[in-house]
């Protein structure tokens, strides 16, 4: 057989999914990828190395899916029998193939990403779940019994439906709250649709109820049923309520008419799009004709920018306060936001919110900055450069400076752990990685790790529920030891 060095010239170049041209998708929100067709999902099936014992891939996928194994599958023509390998791992692969940053995850660690471009990982997962779907596939749940336990799940957001997932194909009744009326929590209310189509969560919801998953939607925990109700009522319960504590960027007026936080627009826009009726905990802004600023640099105020573009603002500009090369987001999300139109100043600090006289901002003031020393981070701390301070139009400001963990006072009378961040705290001395001070009690994603990715989401809530397995098994083992500790 020939070498690897052989294999490698061998390779033809990548061709990943085609993506719609920026007049075009600007347009719209529907997504801007299309599925690979069957031509490219062989190319790309081709190309793969199969690596054998050293899939990368494999690793540097937080959900370690059998990523050779499925392409090889592709190669085959088994469509169907991808699709249920991908499953193994996976909840949501359609969803993960879509959203996740796969430069930096299973494709930055593809041996051909310094050749001639990684194997389209995720392009190649959506494909096998869409292609499946298209055929009338549906996930097998598996010969299990159905046992007796019940588990109430806080959250439908990936972490939760992870912890579904696994629980339901152990015979365990699943039971999922959430406040909102789709399943999804960020991917539905979060995520634009011209990065997720929305159809793809309600087709999840329904597989997920044949499943025999129940969910209980627009109910929220601590509002419309009491925490110790479930406590009650539920053998185990998991916490997969993510981080809605928005930022602030610590400026006066930041309450002014016209500016407005990233999450509520983002959700006040993603309803309009799926024909819901507004909700005045995220209330409508209309960007139309107005020069719209979004401060921050990640994933979010990307997906700002685009959506303001798509709301038809006159100008809409990112104020980040580093370089291009330090931008947290996906390097993909700020290629397609430039695409678009969007313009952006770098190394620029906001120092004051600018009013008009009845009080509405209409500009933002920056100072331009450079690099300073390293913080404990090791990133270097911007410093502002005196005198270079100059007004930004904006008659729409909207601040996308990241999350916190929100304030679950009911969980308090239960005496469930916090760390200093508010962030629930899991596993240590005798409990699970994923079980909080309460027994049985069990958390994971967003809420315990803080704001991050899809997957390491659905990772910990997969997590959970293996968890939440044992617990059940070893009850009265575990009880006995923690009371003695
Ligand atoms: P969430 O998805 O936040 O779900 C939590 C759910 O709990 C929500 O539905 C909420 O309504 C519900 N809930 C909370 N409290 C209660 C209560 N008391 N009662 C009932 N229900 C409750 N990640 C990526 O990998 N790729 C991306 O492209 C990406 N883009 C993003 C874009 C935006 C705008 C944002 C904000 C995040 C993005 N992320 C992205 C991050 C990702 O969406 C999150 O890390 C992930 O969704 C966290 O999952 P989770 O299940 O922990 O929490
Ligand atoms: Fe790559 Fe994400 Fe799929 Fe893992 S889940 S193979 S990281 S796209």
């Amino acid at each position: 057989a020939p070498g690897l060095a052989a294999r490698l010239l061998d390779k033809p170049e990548r061709q990943g999914a085609i993506k719609i041209a920026a007049a075009q998708r600007k347009t719209h929100f529907q997504e801007i990828y299309q599925g690979l067709e069957a031509d490219r999902a062989g190319n790309e099936s081709r190309r793969c190395l199969y690596c054998a014992q050293k899939a990368w891939c494999n690793w540097a996928c937080p959900l370690h899916n059998a990523i050779p194994d499925f392409i090889r599958l592709v190669n085959q023509g088994h469509i169907l029998e991808a699709a249920e390998l991908c499953h193994q791992t996976s909840t949501l692969p359609e969803i993960c193939g879509r959203v996740c940053p796969q430069d930096r995850l299973c494709e930055g660690a593809c041996t051909l990403k310094s050749r001639n471009g990684a194997v389209t990982i995720g392009n190649l997962e959506r494909y096998i779940t869409d292609t499946a779907f298209e055929m009338g596939w549906r996930p097998a749940i598996g010969a299990m019994t159905p046992r007796t336990e019940k588990v109430a799940i806080i959250g439908a957001g990936p972490a939760g439906l992870g912890c579904a997932d696994i629980l339901a194909r152990a015979g365990i009744q699943a039971d999922v709250f959430d406040r909102h009326p789709e399943i999804g929590g960020l991917l539905t209310f979060g995520i634009p649709p011209f990065k997720l189509d929305k159809q793809l969560m309600a087709r999840r919801r329904d597989i997920f109820s044949a499943m025999g998953i129940r969910f209980h939607l627009n109910c929220e925990i601590g509002r419309d049923v009491h925490f110790s109700e479930l406590m009650a009522k539920y053998d185990a319960i998991f916490l997969g309520t993510g981080t809605y504590g928005l930022l602030q960027a610590g400026l006066a007026h930041e309450d002014a008419p016209g500016v407005v936080q990233a999450l509520p627009f983002l959700i006040a826009s993603t309803r309009r799009v799926m024909e819901l009726e507004e909700d005045p905990r995220n209330p409508w802004v209309n960007v139309k004709g107005k020069n719209v600023v979004v401060l921050g640099g990640g994933d979010t105020a990307m997906d700002c920018l685009r959506t303001a573009i798509r709301r038809e603002a006159a100008s809409v500009t990112c104020a980040y306060r580093r370089d291009e090369a330090s931008m947290p987001g996906s390097k993909k999300e700020v290629i397609n936001a430039r695409e678009e139109g969007v313009e952006f100043l770098f190394n620029v600090q906001p120092q004051q919110i600018q009013r008009d006289r009845k009080g509405r901002v209409n500009g933002i003031k920056l100072i331009r900055t450079v690099p300073g020393e390293p913080g404990p981070d090791g990133r270097r701390k911007p410093q502002p450069v005196k005198g270079s301070e100059f007004v930004q139009p904006a008659d729409v400001l909207i601040m996308a400076l990241g999350f916190r963990p929100h304030a679950m006072p009911w969980l308090d009378q239960y005496d469930i752990k916090l760390d200093n961040w508010g962030l629930i705290k899991t596993g240590g001395g005798e409990r699970l990685a994923t079980q909080t001070s309460q027994r049985k009690v069990f958390a994971g994603g967003d809420a315990v790790h803080g704001a991050d990715l899809v997957v390491t989401a659905m990772v910990a809530g997969r997590q959970a529920a293996r968890d939440i397995l044992t617990m059940l098994e070893h009850q009265p083992a575990q009880l006995k030891a923690m009371q003695e500790a």
